[in-house]
């Protein structure tokens, strides 16, 4: 799921500031923005509570299903447009995608409420680790289910660098270090430990990605 945290309060009065804008519409996600505690019907209560209080009008919200759905999104758009019209700025509780997926739906001015952060694994509630930075060159299966390029802070494909310190990480120093992990379960599991990654190919990582399903196959790029 995406990652995400609130904006700086500055940030957002700021923006809807820059235009003069007297009343919002809030909407937020039902998805990643809910589960982070970021985006969902509490947090939009509640920014729209904050804002209420600095002086502006909240002329209605809304939480999408999954607001980085274009259809849903738009859907989600029409059921309020009479609340959306009356609105200066449409302030957005989402990760980015969501952001554009919602300007991309209604006529208004769109801001971001919160910062996007990264693709994260829960690993318990309230609790997100960044796990992979979407290469699109998987190494995990020579790594032992473990992403040198994400988990090492030095993204370094074979390793432990020089300043690895009885097993733990030189820059995240309470962490064991990534290559560490990888070649004892590696070892852990019977398979060769001491062939060396090639170097990555990253223009397999173009942007924007873009994956059209509905094209034939091999019309696609990554
Ligand atoms: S190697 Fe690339 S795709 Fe695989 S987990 Fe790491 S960042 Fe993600
Ligand atoms: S100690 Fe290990 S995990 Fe930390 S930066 Fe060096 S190679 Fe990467």
């Amino acid at each position: 799921m995406i990652i995400t945290r609130p904006r700086e309060w500055e940030r957002i009065t700021d923006g809807l500031n820059s235009i003069d804008a007297g009343s919002v519409f809030i909407m937020g996600c039902g998805q990643c923005a809910t589960v982070a505690n970021t985006g969902g019907e509490k947090e939009v209560i509640e920014m729209k509570a904050a804002l209420e209080q600095a002086g502006y009008v909240v002329s209605g919200w809304a939480v999408g299903e999954v607001t980085c759905h274009l259809g849903g999104t738009k859907l989600e758009s029409r059921k309020h447009h009479g609340e959306i019209d009356d609105a200066d700025a449409v302030l957005v509780l989402a990760c980015g995608a969501g952001v554009q997926t919602v300007a991309d739906s209604v006529s208004k001015p769109v801001f971001p409420g919160l910062e996007s952060l990264f693709l994260g694994n829960v690993m318990r509630h309230g609790v997100f680790e960044e796990r992979c930075q979407m290469c699109g060159d998987c190494v995990l299966d020579l790594t032992a289910g473990i992403c040198p390029v994400t988990t090492c802070p030095k993204g370094l494909l074979n390793g432990p660098c020089g300043g690895m310190w009885n097993g733990m990480c030189e820059v995240l120093q309470d962490r064991e270090c990534t290559h560490v992990r990888i070649q004892r379960r590696l070892k852990e599991q019977g398979r060769n430990n001491t062939a060396m990654l090639p170097p990555k190919d990253f223009s397999t990582k173009l942007k924007p990605g873009n994956v059209n399903l509905r094209k034939k196959r091999g019309g696609d790029r990554p």
